[in-house]
């Protein structure tokens, strides 16, 4: 493996004295709340209902008084209802899967804009980028926050960009090897699969001049850096990230892979009991919370993630003195990431009960087959259709597909099975079975 030199895009910053870090952030959370407060109507109403005032936070240490956010709040003020800005401030939306069938949304301020741009940053110089290098993105651009975050740190390095977006693998694989890409930034079960069709479209790796790669936007575990690592001969980094707090870069792994180091100038990270919402103290495991300290135009206060890890302040041998945070091991909701895509078996629901002739019973079932995520979806017809014509029953199915494509945004296969052969289930149903391992 190419050895990587220890880069830091920021050494003021990302290895600052932690105590000088929690200063700033008690500085910055003081200004952000007292924005919120004087600027959105729900966050100023949902403290004074837990009867806090602004001039009650006075450090980092008062954070745990503050309400929680939820995706929820994201969708009932869709798609304004939590600027903190005048609309003319902002400049950019993005947005992801929300739990229906509607997007959340984030607007950005210029600010928060540069304040993203500066993480990815970061998170690329760390995995080695710089002006001489040519990074090959391959998130897709768009809404999602994958292809144009990578593209805008990896520009603020000065590294030459390919914006080839998602998809495509042969055309991927001949920019790559004609363009001499140094570094991949994509979905890391995306890099397995272009990784093993580099050999079987012909390519003898050693003719790539690839060197890293930093990959997120999903889960994935040691195994697969390994996997990674040896398919390309590279470094593989792990980079997390949430559109409501930015995007990718909220936190990426440096050259000693033993954790993603949090950007703790512009995000507050604790770690909450899921289910009293108790903050726990580092090490323990529990659901991830964000506060942004320095997003203007939709500031996120305690936004919990449904992400579960831990975190770890203890130092890292790379000089970096932010928190770091273990790879997320599983999510305290339903949520889905399908080929990096978050999927919600709610979503699905309501496509299914627009359909007639199917009942709503169905189960998702998820695989990686040749490390890529496969859905299927296996549906109950009614009585009155079981019996009916094959052609209409393909019609049905065809819908499905179709109506999922758009509204979730991912193909599925569609399976129509027979009616009750669905198991019923006496209290929650049952209606996932993810057949990944994830927690390697
Ligand atoms: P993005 O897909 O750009 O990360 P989304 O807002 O669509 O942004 O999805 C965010 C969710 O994706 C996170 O809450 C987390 O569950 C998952 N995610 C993102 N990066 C990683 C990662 N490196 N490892 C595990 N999960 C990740
Ligand atoms: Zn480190």
């Amino acid at each position: 493996m190419k050895v990587n030199e220890n880069k830091i895009y920021n050494p003021e910053i990302e290895c600052m004295d932690r105590k000088d870090i929690l200063d700033i952030q008690s500085q910055r959370l003081k200004e952000t709340v007292a924005h919120v407060y004087k600027n959105v109507p729900m966050y100023r109403q949902r403290m004074d209902e837990a009867g806090v005032k602004p001039e009650d936070i006075k450090s980092v240490d008062d954070l745990h008084l503050l309400p929680f956010t939820n995706k929820t709040d994201l969708r009932d003020e869709f798609p304004y209802g939590l600027l903190a800005v005048d609309k003319s401030e902002i400049v950019r939306i993005q947005g992801s899967s929300g739990t229906t069938g509607k997007p959340i949304v984030s607007g950005y301020t210029q600010n928060d804009v540069d304040v993203w741009t500066e993480m990815v940053a970061r998170s690329l110089t760390a995995a080695g980028a710089g002006k001489d290098d040519i990074v090959q993105v391959t998130y897709g651009y768009g809404l999602f926050t994958g292809g144009l975050g990578a593209h805008q740190g990896a520009s603020a390095v000065g590294a030459m960009v390919i914006p080839m977006s998602s998809g495509n693998t042969q055309r991927q694989l001949m920019m790559m090897h004609d363009l001499g890409a140094t570094m991949l930034c994509c979905t890391p079960s995306y890099a397995i699969f272009l990784g093993e069709s580099l050999k079987e479209l012909g390519y003898d790796p050693k003719e790539f001049k690839l060197k890293s790669g930093c990959f997120g936007a999903e889960p994935w575990t040691e195994e697969m850096r390994e996997k990674l690592e040896g398919l390309f001969d590279i470094n593989a980094y792990n980079i997390y990230g949430l559109t409501e707090i930015a995007g990718p870069g909220v936190a990426f792994e440096c050259p000693s892979k033993c954790g993603m180091h949090v950007n703790e100038d512009h995000v507050i990270a604790e770690i909450v009991d899921p289910k009293t919402g108790e903050v726990l103290p580092y090490g323990e495991t529990g659901e991830l919370v964000f506060t942004t300290i320095t997003k203007t135009g939709m500031p996120m206060i305690r936004y919990r993630t449904h992400d579960i890890c831990t975190l770890d302040a203890t130092p890292c041998s790379c000089g970096r003195t932010h928190v770091r945070m273990s790879r997320i091991t599983g999510r305290t909701d339903d949520m889905l990431i399908i080929r990096g895509v978050n999927v919600f078996p709610s979503q699905i629901e309501e496509v299914l009960l627009r359909i007639s002739g199917v009942s709503p019973h169905y189960m998702l079932v998820v695989d990686r087959v040749n490390s890529t995520d496969r859905l299927e979806v296996q549906v109950e017809l009614t009585d009155e259709i079981f019996s009916d014509k094959v052609s209409d029953i393909e019609k049905i199915q065809n819908a499905i597909t179709e109506q999922i494509k758009s509204v979730v945004g991912i193909a599925a296969k569609v399976k129509l099975v027979p009616p009750k052969t669905i198991p019923r289930s006496e209290g929650k149903a049952k209606r996932i079975i993810d057949n990944r391992d994830l927690t390697k």
